[in-house]
């Protein structure tokens, strides 16, 4: 789990890296707005704690530039001020909680673990394309209601068309996302296992839904039958 705290003052920041160090998170740190606007669209993080007030850009026009990137991570905000219209520009913006310093850390350290809850819950449970589903939780593919058994392998393949239907991905991107590594040398590993996870979903269903883009790659669509 990684955090992005972006707070200025050197005091409440070493405090905070500190304390959720401790408590077992991977934190990042930035004392300025535009670094942490930069670390905040740039890095994948499972929270990010925002103070308001920063120099160079402020923690709104941060929190701000995060959602319109489509940026969807859990923001805590600490605000100085005490403000109903503070706390409610905050949320407006779409940060999901906040804190009005000075707090104890043990609130800070609640209100992170409800966040990042909550941030799982928002995955989906289930993915789907046509008749085709697989449920995330369950480990489990059906089609037209059928049960597939599906390796480990050809499950995270699934999940990757699924996750990224309509999109060409390359063999090598395959490789390297399935199997956490290059095939550079040897596609030949992904063309295998795609070829056994096409007879399990396509033969004898229609439409068709891996499709072959000659010298690219594949792509998870659903084609012909009509
Ligand atoms: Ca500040």
């Amino acid at each position: 789990m990684k955090i992005l705290i972006v707070e200025d003052e050197p005091k409440t920041g070493a405090y905070l890296n500190q304390g959720l160090q401790e408590a077992g998170f991977v934190v990042d740190l930035a004392a300025h707005g535009i670094d942490g606007q930069h670390r905040a669209l740039s890095g994948s993080y499972d929270l990010i704690i925002l103070d308001v007030m920063l120099p160079g850009l402020d923690g709104w026009a941060i929190l701000q530039s995060l959602r319109a990137a489509g940026h969807q991570e859990p923001v805590l905000f600490l605000t100085a001020r005490d403000q109903v219209s503070d706390r409610v520009k905050g949320l407006e913006l779409g940060a999901d909680d906040y804190l009005v310093k000075p707090f104890a850390f043990a609130e800070l350290l609640a209100r992170a673990r409800t966040l990042l809850r909550r941030g799982r819950a928002r995955e989906p449970e289930s993915l789907q394309l046509a008749d085709l589903e697989l449920d995330l939780l369950r480990r489990r593919a059906t089609r037209s209601g059928r049960r597939i058994e599906l390796t480990a392998k050809e499950f995270a393949l699934l999940e990757l068309f699924l996750r990224r239907a309509g999109e060409v991905l390359s063999r090598s991107y395959i490789a390297s996302q399935v199997w956490d590594m290059n095939f550079d040398s040897d596609t030949n590993v992904v063309e295998v296992a795609i070829r056994r996870l096409r007879a399990k979903i396509d033969d004898g269903f229609e439409p068709k839904l891996i499709q072959t883009v000659r010298g690219m790659g594949y792509v998870l669509e659903a084609r012909g039958a009509s």
